[in-house]
């Protein structure tokens, strides 16, 4: 029987370690604070962004709201991104995808000053990764890695695959594990016989965007198995990539969904605005 990997306890240790530091800079007076734009009101996004503000709380960082209606044009949300960048004490910049059509998400996304862009999808930020400078880290895969250590799961030696490029999640866990020492492989659509592929992984990163498709076919007796993909289901259920009933049983630890990365994304988001602080130099 696999190990669980619990998700939830895992991103509340990173909450309360985050927690514990703002606490500590608000004594030195220094205080933390995110702004989160959202432009429309796309009820997932809605959701994704009242749970930001209520992490926020949680760990006590401040939080800034900018609820724009859907039909704010490119160059308003461009100069609220300027005015935020330019304001001392706005630490943290999310911009919630996905904008409207006539928005173009690159164009905002990169409009926002690297050391405030604390989802790590700033190529400058992404390049600080391929490089191993300090930046900002996209939170799922950051997650990743963390609930692989804090489950005592070695990563240096081992041959890990990713399943997925997506910039968001499979290249940055790409070079994540890489970084890590592990022997890396990055599979994708092209991939030719993709289970042949997965079957060398010790450690298997499965982001592919599709309920329930990695059965024990694709895993090797043993592996530790990380399912990042999330779904809900017609009868309401949560699922993720990986065919948990199958798979289960052949790996030796496991991520179930829900409970498994998806908290983690939210906790690696507070860490990073911590870093935010830290990286500007305004709390040592
Ligand atoms: P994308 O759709 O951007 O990327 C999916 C990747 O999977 C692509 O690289 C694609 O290859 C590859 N792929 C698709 N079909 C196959 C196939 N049959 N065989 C091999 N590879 C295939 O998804 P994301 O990376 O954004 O997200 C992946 C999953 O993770 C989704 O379920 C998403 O909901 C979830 N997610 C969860 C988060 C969380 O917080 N838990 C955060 C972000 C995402 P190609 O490049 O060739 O098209």
């Amino acid at each position: 029987m696999a190990k669980i990997i619990d998700g939830k306890s895992i991103s509340q240790q990173v909450k309360d370690e985050v927690k514990e530091q703002v606490s500590k800079l608000a004594q030195e007076g220094v205080t933390v604070t995110l702004a989160v734009i959202q432009v429309g009101a796309d009820p997932a996004s809605s959701v994704y962004v009242r749970n930001k503000k209520k992490a926020c709380e949680a760990v006590g960082i401040g939080s800034e709201s900018y609820e724009l209606p859907e039909e704010t044009s490119q160059e308003e949300l461009l100069k609220l991104i300027d005015t935020l960048n330019e304001r001392p004490e706005v630490d943290g910049i999310l911009v919630q995808l996905p904008l409207p059509g006539h928005i173009n998400e690159q164009i905002v996304l990169d409009r926002i000053v690297p050391g405030k862009e604390v989802d790590g999808f700033h190529p400058q930020n992404v390049g600080c990764l391929s490089i191993g400078k300090p930046g900002f880290v996209s939170c799922t895969p950051a997650g990743v890695i963390q609930l692989l250590k804090r489950s005592g799961i070695e990563i240096a030696g081992k041959e890990c695959v990713v399943i997925g490029r997506s910039n968001i999640v499979g290249k940055p866990m790409a070079m994540l594990l890489l970084k890590e020492n592990g022997t890396v492989t990055v599979t994708h659509s092209r991939t030719k016989d993709l289970p042949s592929v997965t079957r060398r992984a010790d450690i298997l990163v499965v982001a592919i965007g599709k309920p329930k498709m990695i059965t024990a076919d694709y895993v090797k007796e043993g592996a530790v198995v990380i399912d990042v993909g999330i779904h809900r289901m017609e009868d309401g259920k949560l699922c993720g990539d990986v065919d948990f009933a199958s798979v289960e049983p052949v790996a030796s630890a496991i991520t179930p969904v829900p409970g498994g990365v998806g908290p983690m994304t939210i906790a690696m988001l507070m860490h990073n605005c911590l870093e935010s602080v830290r990286l500007s130099g305004k709390a040592k």
